[in-house]
C-alpha cells in the first residue's frame, strides 16, 4: 500500500496540548473538522502552572476559576489598593483545565489526542496539506496550529519562583498582593493571592535579564512569608516560570495554512507577561479563520500600535532603570483609576485610557526613550 494514502489524514493538528493548543481543541469539539492534537509530554505528568487575569474577557473555562479577588494591594514605599470588583482578578489551576478538556476531548468523535510525540518537522506542501513528523508517526494534515516554543532569544523575561503553603490557622490579616516590591537594586516584588480553606500562593518575581537562582528565589519566599505571617506553614507544592517578554514576534502569515499559536505567536503581553486572556482571544479568532469568516488576529489599529510601542519602551526603562521602574509602575496604579489600569494591563484600553495612563507617566523620560527606540532593536 501507498505510504502517503495509508497515514492519518486530519483537517487540523494542533502541536502542544499546552494553554493555547487546548483551547483551541476544546472550541473544535464536535466541529466537522477531523483534528489531532499532538503532545511530547505524558498525560499523567504535566507541567502544572496557575494562571491568573483580570475578567475583561468572556471565554469557555470561567466555570473553572478556583478563586477570585476584588481588590489587590500593590505597595513600594507606601501602598494603594486596587478595586477590582469591576473585573475580578481569577486563578485557574492547569490541572483543572487539562482534566476538564481532556475529558471531553475523550468524548469527543471528531478528535484525536496522541501522547508522547515528539514532533521532528512538519513540511508544507502546494496541495494545501502539510506532513507532520514525530519520532514515532507521521500523518496529513489541512491545517498546522503548533504551540512549540520558539528558539528565538528574549533579553527581556518575568521569572518567577511560588510557593504553595498552606496554614495551620487561618490568615485573619492577609491581603493578595499584586505586586509588593522589595527594596533590591533590580524590578522585583512579591505576589501573593488566597488559593481558599488556608492555602495561599506566594511568589518572588523578577523582570530581568540576568539569570536567576530558584533555590535563592524560594528562600525569598520562605523569608517574606515568615516576616509577614510567621511559621506556622507547610510547602504544599511549587511553580517556577520564565516568560519571556519581547514586542519581537513575527507575526503568522494570514494566507498561511501554518499558524504559530501562544507565546510563540506573540500572545504574551511583552510588559505584563498576562498570556491567558489573549490566548483565548487568538483561539476565537482562528475559529472564525476555520469557518471561512474574516479574522484578526493582531488588530493593526492606531491604539495596538502605542500600546506596543509603550510596551517596548517600559521594558527598555525596566532594563536600564530597574529601581526608578517600581515607582513608575507604582505612581501608575496610584494615579489612574483602577478599572482604566486593569483594561491597560488585560490589552484593552479604550484610547482614552492610554491618553491618560501616559499623561501620568514621567514624560522626560518616556519622551527620552521614545527617542532612543528609533535607533535601538526591540526588546
Ligand atoms: C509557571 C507559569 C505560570 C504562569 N502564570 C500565568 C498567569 O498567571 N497568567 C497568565 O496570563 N499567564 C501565565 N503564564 C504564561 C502562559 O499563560 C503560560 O505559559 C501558557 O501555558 C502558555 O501557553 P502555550 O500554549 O503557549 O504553551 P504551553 O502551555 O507550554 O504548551 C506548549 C505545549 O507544547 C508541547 N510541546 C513542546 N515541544 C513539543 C514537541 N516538539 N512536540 C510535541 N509537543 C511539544 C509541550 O509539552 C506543551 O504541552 C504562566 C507561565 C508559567 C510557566
Amino acid at each position: 500500500m501507498d505510504y502517503l494514502t495509508s497515514m492519518k489524514q486530519y483537517d487540523v493538528a494542533i502541536i502542544g496540548a499546552g494553554c493555547s493548543g487546548l483551547s483551541l481543541a476544546y472550541r473544535l469539539i464536535g466541529s466537522p473538522l477531523k483534528v489531532c492534537v499532538l503532545d511530547n509530554s505524558k498525560r499523567d505528568n504535566r507541567y502544572r502552572k496557575t494562571w491568573s487575569y483580570w475578567n475583561t474577557y468572556e471565554h469557555p473555562f470561567q466555570h473553572l476559576q478556583a478563586n477570585s479577588n476584588s481588590s489587590l494591594v500593590v505597595k513600594n514605599s507606601s501602598q494603594t489598593i486596587l478595586d477590582c470588583s469591576n473585573y475580578n482578578y481569577s486563578t485557574i489551576d492547569s490541572y483543572d483545565f487539562d482534566n476538564f478538556i481532556f475529558d471531553e476531548l475523550e468524548k469527543s468523535k471528531n478528535i484525536d489526542v496522541v501522547f508522547e510525540t515528539n514532533i521532528e518537522d512538519i513540511q508544507l506542501s502546494d496541495d494545501g496539506y502539510s506532513l507532520i513528523i514525530s519520532d514515532n508517526e507521521t500523518c496529513k494534515t489541512g491545517y498546522v496550529f503548533d504551540s512549540r516554543p520558539s528558539n528565538s532569544f528574549s533579553t527581556m523575561k518575568q521569572i518567577f519562583k511560588g510557593l504553595f503553603v498552606e496554614f495551620h490557622h487561618p490568615l485573619k490579616d492577609f491581603q493578595a498582593h499584586l505586586m509588593d516590591f522589595s527594596d533590591k537594586n533590580q524590578f522585583h516584588f512579591f505576589y501573593s493571592l488566597p488559593l481558599g480553606k488556608g492555602k495561599y500562593l506566594f511568589e518572588s518575581t523578577y523582570y530581568t535579564s540576568l539569570e536567576m537562582d530558584k533555590e535563592s528565589m524560594a528562600s525569598e519566599v520562605h523569608d517574606y512569608i515568615v516576616e509577614k505571617y510567621g511559621e506556622d506553614y507547610s510547602v504544599i507544592r511549587e511553580e517556577y516560570g520564565e516568560i519571556p517578554l519581547t514586542t519581537n514576534t513575527k507575526l503568522n502569515n494570514n494566507k498561511s495554512n501554518y499558524i504559530k499559536i501562544g507565546i510563540p505567536a506573540g500572545s504574551t503581553r511583552a510588559s505584563t507577561g498576562y498570556t491567558f486572556l489573549n490566548i483565548q482571544k487568538q483561539a476565537d479568532e482562528y475559529m472564525k479563520m476555520l469557518n471561512g469568516k474574516s479574522f484578526i488576529e493582531h488588530p493593526k489599529t492606531f491604539k495596538n500600535k502605542i500600546l506596543r510601542k509603550m510596551d517596548n519602551l517600559l521594558l527598555m526603562i525596566i532594563k536600564d532603570h530597574p529601581t526608578e521602574s517600581k515607582n513608575i509602575l507604582f505612581e501608575m496604579f496610584n494615579r489612574n483609576q483602577a478599572q482604566r489600569v486593569i483594561r491597560f494591563l488585560s490589552d484593552t484600553p479604550s484610547l482614552m485610557d492610554i491618553i491618560l495612563i501616559i499623561w501620568n507617566m514621567p514624560k522626560l523620560l518616556f519622551i527620552k526613550y521614545a527617542i532612543r527606540s528609533f535607533t535601538t532593536p526591540k526588546i
